[in-house]
């Protein structure tokens, strides 16, 4: 990669940064579109970022991610939201338009990209999903758009599981949701169709950990962890050890910059494909 006068930057905020792949993945497919552009990552204060944004504005940068977190708090510095990031509530991405910072979620969609590259049709299907923090929120209200029957939301925070349901209720009112902890004390196991993790349980310093036991699920029951790092979560190796279709979240990972990408410069689904070489690239840096 050269860098020259028309090098345009690209960013990550959020705080603390300093394991984030998306560095590596961004500067990656530049190289693979054949994009003048570089990508890096800032460390930011919360009373910083308003003074951050301005910046970025003054200096016309193209577009940025932002991760925890900020993905909320970003929004009142913004001049627009995409349909998505209006209803999630959160940011992950935003484009320089001519002058205006306009925000985007990718989050939902590329987790559901991730399941059609599966071959996981969620058309009637019975949702376990464990969290109810920034990435299930995504997830949980990206699965109510796509025609699922029921979800179970599991969560240490009752009240927050209460307000994702809540926000199901509001786009779906025909889907069936309930609401419990990590102990899955009230659930019928047998009627899961697909478990996802969206905890932060497995991964580290909670790597030695699962969110959940795999006794008593179905045979068919997918088990879908969005945890990346470790590429094999406990709660992975025993959905492998006992036979379950097992899903990791590198995939989402990967699914979610491409989309990234896409809003950035408008490239087509056929161009975007490209992308997937970054794959190979992140599985020797994820153990
Ligand atoms: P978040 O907003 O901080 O939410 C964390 C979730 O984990 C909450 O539901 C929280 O429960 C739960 N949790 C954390 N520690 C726990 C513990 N000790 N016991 C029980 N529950 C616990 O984070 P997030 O952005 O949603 O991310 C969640 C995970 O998904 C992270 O590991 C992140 O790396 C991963 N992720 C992956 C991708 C991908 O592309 N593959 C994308 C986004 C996120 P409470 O509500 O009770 O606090």
């Amino acid at each position: 990669m050269s860098i020259d006068s028309s090098t345009t930057l690209y960013c990550l905020i959020g705080n603390p940064i300093d394991k984030s792949l998306s560095p590596l993945i961004h500067n990656e497919m530049f190289r693979i579109f054949g994009k003048n552009s570089i990508y890096l990552a800032f460390n930011i204060e919360e009373n910083k970022l308003r003074d951050v944004i301005d910046g970025f504005k003054a200096i016309n940068v193209k577009g940025f991610n932002v991760t925890i977190p900020f993905k909320k708090t970003i929004i009142r510095y913004l001049d627009g939201l995409s349909p998505e990031a209006e209803i999630l509530g959160a940011v992950n991405t935003v484009k320089n338009q001519d002058g205006k910072l306009i925000g985007y979620n990718t989050d939902g969609e590329g987790f559901y990209k991730t399941l059609r590259n599966n071959d996981i049709d969620v058309k009637d299907k019975n949702i376990l999903l464990l969290g109810a923090g920034g990435a299930a929120y995504g997830i949980g209200i990206t699965l109510s758009t796509k025609g699922i029957k029921s979800i179970y939301i599991a969560n240490r925070t009752r009240e927050k599981a209460v307000n994702l349901e809540k926000e199901i209720k509001k786009i779906n009112p025909n889907i069936s949701t309930s609401i419990g902890d990590l102990s899955l004390r009230e659930i019928n196991k047998k009627d899961i169709d697909i478990i996802i993790n969206a905890t932060s349980i497995g991964m580290y310093p909670l790597e030695n950990l699962s969110p959940i036991e795999l006794n008593g699920f179905d045979k068919k029951t997918i088990v879908y962890d969005i945890v990346y790092k470790p590429r094999e979560t406990k709660l992975i190796k025993e959905a492998n050890l006992r036979g379950f279709k097992a899903i990791n979240g590198l995939s989402m990972l990967l699914e979610q910059a491409i989309l990234s990408q896409k809003v950035w410069f408008n490239l087509d689904e056929k161009f975007l494909e490209k992308a997937k070489k970054v794959e190979g690239l992140l599985l020797v840096y994820v153990e």
